[in-house]
């Protein structure tokens, strides 16, 4: 493995860093996905920066040239996302370009690639992701909404849970079983669902930030035309994980926790009565090696998908690992700054904008979204260890 830039990363890591000096302005712009502490005007900013990087070819930067893409590397992909995430620099990720399109791209027609690829290409609409549901998430092929066959339609009812971004989303992948009597990951469709098609009812939940960045979904009698399902029917869950596998290496987790550790870091150099504790400089030390590891962990999932292999308990082993630092961050912040800490942004007393407390309260879901941190061991034990299944 490569532990430097080729001469290539580093002229674009240049670049961006450079785009980013001349179009991000200081702030806390994509600290925790707290919709609710977002101004109007910071996210009318998101909207604005997201097209800039849609104008520059950036978002859809991974997808093959043949979808309007550059075709870039894993590698390429992951200095972009290292270096937005470190910025702080909202609207880099995209569910429609990471999760849709290549759904559509591997399994869609070209009809259906055509209607809906140009549009997350220059980032004119928001996606979403309609997977879990109460009874099923880290079991997903449990799911229970039903997609009924009525002529050219499928009549939809169900309910889906903690969808993000939900809100603003007018359309949304979403999974649903089409054969109640198969066995269970052979009788689900993948779907691509418009959000304000009638019967869809979108209502907030309220997470631990008293934010909403969370939904829960309830379809009732949704009309879903035939032309919106993906690929065959009943072999969605093959599409859902072909396309889940693409995920990329993560560096986003462990690079937004260095912004948060840096600036931790920043606040002791300059507070007399933090920066001779010994516990506390300890306490930061042992953060700033785990995130060297951390980014080496993403880099090597990187390098591997770029050699054409499947990182599959690599891949568990950086979610764990990036995911686990993540929240042991917001740990770290409340310890170093004592009870201040607990103060929210928007207080003159909260210590960094009140940074470490909506940290601290953002990172614990961190370790659930996306496969939880007991299910990716178990990944790593079966699949990385050889060890039998429990
Ligand atoms: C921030 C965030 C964003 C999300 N966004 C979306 C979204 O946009 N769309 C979407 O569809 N979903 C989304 N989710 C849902 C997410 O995918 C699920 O929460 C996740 O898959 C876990 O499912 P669950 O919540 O039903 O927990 P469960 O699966 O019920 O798990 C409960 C507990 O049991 C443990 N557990 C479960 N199975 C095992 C096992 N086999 N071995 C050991 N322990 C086990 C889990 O680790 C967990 O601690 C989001 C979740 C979060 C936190």
């Amino acid at each position: 493995m490569l532990f430097h830039d080729s001469p290539e990363h580093a002229a674009f890591r240049h670049e961006l860093r450079q785009f980013l000096a001349a179009e991000l302005p200081a702030g806390d712009w994509n600290m925790t996905n707290d919709r609710d502490h977002v101004a109007p005007q910071a996210a009318a900013f998101t909207e604005a920066f997201r097209k800039k990087l849609a104008q520059r070819g950036w978002l859809t930067m991974g997808w093959p040239r043949e979808f309007g893409g550059a075709g870039a590397s894993y590698m390429t992909q992951t200095v972009y996302m290292e270096e937005m995430s470190a910025a702080g620099a909202p609207g880099a990720y995209d569910q429609g370009v990471w999760l849709a399109g290549p759904a559509l791209m591997m399994h869609g027609t070209k009809e259906q690639q055509d209607r809906w690829l140009p549009d997350m290409r220059v980032a004119g609409v928001h996606w979403c992701q309609l997977f879990s549901e109460p009874g099923a998430g880290s079991d997903l092929a449990s799911l229970q909404t039903r997609a009924v066959r009525d002529g050219d339609e499928y009549v939809v009812n169900g309910q889906k849970i903690w969808t993000s971004g939900a809100l603003d989303a007018d359309w949304g992948i979403m999974l649903a079983r089409t054969d109640a009597e198969a066995p269970k990951h052979r009788g689900i469709s993948y779907f691509m669902l418009n959000m304000r098609a009638p019967g869809v009812t979108i209502r907030p939940l309220v997470n631990l930030m008293g934010s909403h960045h969370f939904t829960e979904v309830f379809l009732e009698d949704v009309r879903v035309p035939r032309d919106c399902l993906v690929g065959e029917e009943n072999r969605g869950w093959y599409i859902a994980t072909t396309t889940l596998d693409q995920e990329r290496s993560s560096i986003n987790r462990v690079v937004m926790t260095r912004s948060t550790l840096e600036a931790l870091i920043r606040y002791v150099r300059e507070t007399p009565a933090l920066r001779r504790r010994a516990e506390v400089r300890h306490e930061l030390a042992e953060r700033h090696l785990e995130f060297e590891i951390g980014r080496w962990l993403c880099y090597r999932v990187a390098q591997m998908q770029g050699e054409g292999k499947v990182p599959n308990a690599e891949a568990s082993v950086s979610k764990v690992f990036g995911t686990e630092l993540q929240r042991q961050m917001g740990i770290t912040g409340l310890r170093v700054l004592g009870l201040p800490g607990t103060i929210e942004p928007g207080s003159r007393y909260a210590p960094l904008h009140g940074r470490v407390e909506r940290w601290a309260l953002a990172a614990p879901s961190y370790t659930i979204a996306g496969g939880t941190s007991e299910v990716n061991r178990n990944i790593i034990a079966t699949r990385g260890l050889g060890l039998p299944r429990a």
